[in-house]
Formats: C-alpha cells, structure tokens, sequence
C-alpha cells in the first residue's frame, strides 16, 4: 500500500492543482560535519520516498556554507550511507558552495532594491539591537547607507579588504517583528578561512537562511522538506524568494524530527561521544549512527521499514528504540541463516559414546524457508552446552537440564546428566557427565517418550573460538536529552552497554562466515560478523538484537514474586 501523511497529502494537492507544471523535486541537504544517524535516515526515506512515489526527483545537496566544520570524510561517508539505504540521488550531488557566485549576484540585487545593507556593529551589538521574543528590536545606526555605499563596502568585504567581524550584510526588513527571524537576519560575515572545495576564493560566507532557500530554487526544487525547529524561519524563506522575485519558488514544508529513546541523535553529542573516548568510533555497534548501526547488523530494509512505520507528523515525540529493533527482528526472521553457537560454554563429556567416533547431523538452516538448503554439523563425545541450561537445583518451570533429567540436543541426541564436576576451592560447575541414548538418534525418542528442553550445543573438538560483543542502549535515560539539574547527558551513558565474551563457541560452518552478514544463534539472539575486528579463523560478532527470551521473562516475573 502506499503510504500516506499530511506531506504527501499536500504534494498531491499540488499535483492535482498543476503546481509547479506537475513537477516534484525534493533534496536531502545534509551538513557535512558528521556521521548520518537514524533521524536522517527519517529524512532520507522522507525526501527519496516522495520522490519514487509521484515519478519526482530527489538531489543530494551538502550544505556546505560553514568552512570551519566541514571535511571531505563526511562527505564521503553520506554519500555512502544514502546509497546503503537503498537510494540514488538525481544527477551530480550537489554542494551549497557550487553557488556562491549565484548567492552573491543575488546579494548585490538586494542591495540595489534597497532591501540589503552593510552593517558594521560587532557581533555582541548586533545580537543586543535584535531584542527579545518579548521586547522589540532597535534599528542599527547603519541600516540606512545609502545603495552605493552598500554596494562599495559588501564588494570590499568580498575582495578581503576587512578583518573578521568587522561588518556583515544584512537583510533590511522589519526590526519590530513579533518573529526574530525577519529582524534584519545576517546574510554574511567575513571569515578568512579555507573552505573544503573553495579554498580560499571567498573570505565571506552565506548563512544557513540566505544560502539555503535560494540553493532550493537554483535546483527547482518544489518541495523543500525541513524539522520543525525552521517552522519560524519559513517567513524568511519566502521573504527571499519573493525579494528576488524568483519564478515558480521553493516551498517549505515542516515535520517532526526524529528522536529516540536511550539515545542521541544529535551530532554535536555523537561527536562528543566519539571525541571524549565512551565509543570505538562513529561506526561503534551501539551509536544510532547508520555507519554504527550497519555494523551492528542492522539492515537497509529493517531501517526503511521503520521509517515507515513511524510515519510523518507534525509534532515532537520519542520512539521507543524497542520499534527499531522489532523491525530489525522481523526482517532477520526472515532472511537470517540459524546456526548454533555457544556463548558461555560449559562442557559436557557424554561417557557412553565411542571415544573416537564423530557424526554428521543434518540442520535446516532456515525453519521456514526450505530453499536457504541444509549444513552438516560435526557431533562427537565432548560437546559444549550453555551455561545458562543447566541448574543443578533447577526451579520450578527450568525445563532445561539437571542433574538426573533428561534432555534434547537439538536434531542430534537425547541425554542425561548423571555426574555434576565442580571446581573444589570454589564450587563452580566446570563440567557435567551425561549418558545418551543411541535409540534417540535426531531428536526424538522411539517409545515416544517426550523431554521439555531442546539445548543448542557444538561439538568441542569441531568448534570454532569466537569473540562476542553483547550490544545493549548506550543510555540507560529513556530521554537523555532530559537533563536533570547538575547532571549532564554523559551521566546516563549505560555503564554495561557492551559486554565482550571472549572465549564463546561457534559451530564450524562459520569458519568463513562473511562480514556483515547476519545469523541466528538458535535460541540466543541475532548475530553479525563484526567488519573491522574479525579474522579468519577468529571471528568477532556482534549482537543486532536478542530474542525474545521467553524464559528471561519468567524468570522476572518470578524475581518480583
Ligand atoms: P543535528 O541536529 O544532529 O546536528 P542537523 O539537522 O543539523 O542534525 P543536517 O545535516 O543539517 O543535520 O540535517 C540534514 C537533514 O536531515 C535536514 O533536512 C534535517 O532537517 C534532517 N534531520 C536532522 N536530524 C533529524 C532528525 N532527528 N529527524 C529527522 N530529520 C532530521
Ligand atoms: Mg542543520
């Protein structure tokens, strides 16, 4: 079905209208001063979503009108990530700075309409004139320069004449408005510093609200979707446009940024995450970063569907990060392969199986999904079960193993614990002894004799060593942007967010299991070869998401009595 929000309702009111000739243009016009996250990719699906639907185009515009942020690294990496998520934007990507020379033909024009001037306040001044939400703001002693003047000192201002600071160009409009925005907003500074694809042909930069609405109609956009936070700065949007008396302009429309619990999306705190040493990097497995989240396994799909699901909507709210990872679920569910592994292993000798015999077991490795084909798994006298499955004083509704009880291991045998082998200074269970039962060769019983728990399990001598990282919410705050008195976001940062299993079990098969593509350890959770760290023979996983743990459930529901 297609989908549908108060955005695309309006584009279709557009289309119906014959706005814009039928034309739907969109971009997506990120600043190249760090990682894309999920809130982007909101963004993202948003703007290349419109543009697929009603046979429009999407461009890639960076918004490179800031020297000092920006660097060719994240440049790089969004162009990545866009085309990760599955999309391909409209002709070259684009840049802000392409149009310099355009924006400032566009300046002089507004100054030769009267409608611009050369202010030469200090910065600390020319925020003081601007007054408050409540209180007026106050004409600078400048604003009237005559046109020549203008003209003279903004061409000075470009030809490098001035230091830093020393004047700016502004738009003359209304120092009165109940709106901040329209009272005679900055349209340059100087600033002599490189820029990433300039250099240093300029020394004064356009700011976001100049350059950015004018950037939409050089590419005849239609649509020009933004967050919320600009629902105050659209009255200086259109003031542009229509100063320039720009045919067919751009529209701006707004819509609710993305937040999500125990998490950040802001860059400014993913850098500072990343700058202050709480994460390996941008692409860390826990960051909502979409380098970070691909890492952990996370695919294209899973996130689109998500962006879908949560829809488009005129008002602020968090998402519970258990939605992303129910997407996530449902799409592995799917498409992941099953496998058994052993995350903390405990051994198990089965004493009355031949000391040198090894068997072959065949596994489906999908349920469902006969065509994913079938493996061969290695089974021999020392195997390694799960810590986790066995209880020497098993509670009530532990189905799993005990001493005395007999269990499944999945498609291969039925066992029995006969002996529990402790470490004598600490009484630690370091191995159990059981006994089989040849009768049960594949699972199940000929006397049809039922057992309740199906262990996963590999073969000791066959297994493969791995490194797991358990991947949990980086903040344990549901809000973290959520500040309390004294605090900072830093303080909720989960402090086990990541716990690292050295020494887990994994069956053989996955010897040469390939980065980036996902598993599931059967009854323990969606796992992904980690991309920087594994090595052959060595592989690291990461955890995407758990199962739900049906027994973790009752054991919680036990703890609380
Ligand atoms: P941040 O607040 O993280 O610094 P930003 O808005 O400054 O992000 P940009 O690179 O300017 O980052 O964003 C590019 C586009 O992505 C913009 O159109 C912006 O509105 C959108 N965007 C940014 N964050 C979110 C979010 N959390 N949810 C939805 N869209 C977002
Ligand atoms: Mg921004």
């Amino acid at each position: 079905m297609a989908q549908t929000d108060f955005i695309r309702m309006i584009i279709e009111e557009d289309l119906a209208a014959d706005r814009h000739g039928g034309r739907v243009a969109t971009r997506f016009p990120p600043e190249p001063n760090g990682y894309l996250h999920i809130g982007h990719a909101k963004s993202i699906c948003l703007n290349f979503g419109i543009a697929g639907q009603y046979g429009g185009t999407c461009n890639l515009r960076f918004d490179d009108t800031n020297p000092s942020t920006e660097e060719t690294e994240y440049v790089e990496s969004i162009k990545d990530d866009v085309r990760w998520l599955g999309f391909e934007w409209n002709g070259q990507v684009r840049y802000a700075s392409d149009y310099f020379e355009q924006l400032y033909e566009w300046a002089e024009k507004l100054i030769e309409k009267g409608v611009a001037y050369v202010d030469s306040l200090t910065a600390e001044e020319i925020s003081e004139h601007r007054g408050r939400w409540n209180e007026s703001g106050r004409e600078s002693p400048y604003r009237d320069r005559p046109v020549e003047e203008n003209l003279d000192l903004f061409r000075r201002m470009r030809a490098g004449e001035f230091e830093d600071g020393t004047h700016v160009l502004r738009a003359k409009i209304d120092m009165t408005s109940p709106n901040i925005n329209l009272r005679d907003p900055v349209m340059y500074r100087i600033r002599h510093e490189s820029h990433h694809r300039t250099g240093d042909d300029w020394c004064i930069y356009a700011t976001y609200d100049w350059a950015h609405g004018q950037s939409d109609a050089i590419e005849g956009i239609t649509h020009s979707i933004c967050t919320l936070e600009f629902e105050n700065h659209r009255p200086l949007y259109d003031w542009y446009v229509q100063a320039l008396e720009l045919e067919d302009p751009p529209h701006q429309f707004e819509f609710a940024r993305l937040d999500i619990s125990h998490t950040v999306l802001s860059k400014r705190r993913l850098l500072m995450l990343v700058n202050e040493g709480h994460v390996s990097g941008w692409d860390d497995p826990r960051m909502p970063t979409i380098v970070g989240l691909r890492r952990r396994g996370y695919t294209p799909e899973a996130i689109r569907n998500f962006c879908e699901r949560i829809g488009v909507a005129k008002t602020n709210s968090i998402v519970d990060i258990k939605l992303l990872e129910f997407c996530q679920r449902e799409d592995l569910e799917k498409r992941a392969p099953r496998v058994m592994g052993v995350l903390k292993p405990l051994k198990v000798v089965i004493e009355n199986y031949p000391e040198d015999q090894v068997e072959e077991f065949e596994f489906p490795n999908h349920p469902d999904n006969p065509e994913m084909g079938t493996r061969m798994v290695p089974f021999s006298r020392e195997i390694y079960i799960e810590r986790d499955d066995f209880r020497e004083e098993p509670p009530k509704k532990f189905y799993r193993l005990a001493p005395d009880r007999e269990v499944r291991l999945r498609f291969a045998y039925m066992i029995t614990c006969t002996d529990v082998i402790k470490d004598p200074d600490t009484g630690e269970v370091v191995e159990l002894r059981c006994t089989y039962d040849p009768a049960t060769k594949g699972g199940t019983a000929p006397d049809g004799r039922k057992v309740r728990g199906t262990l996963h399990w590999v073969s000791a001598a066959h297994a493969l060593k791995a490194e797991v990282r358990l991947n949990d919410h980086l903040f344990t705050r549901e809000n973290p942007n959520d500040v309390e008195e004294g605090k900072d976001f830093i303080d909720y940062l989960n402090p086990s967010s990541l716990e690292v299993l050295e020494d887990c079990r994994v069956e053989p098969s996955l010897a040469d299991a390939e980065p980036g593509l996902p598993y599931q350890f059967e009854r323990k959770g969606y796992f992904v070869v980690d991309s920087a760290d594994s090595k052959p023979g060595k592989p690291v996983f990461n955890r995407t998401v758990s199962l739900r743990d049906s027994w973790a459930k009752i054991e919680q529901a036990q703890l609380q009595g």
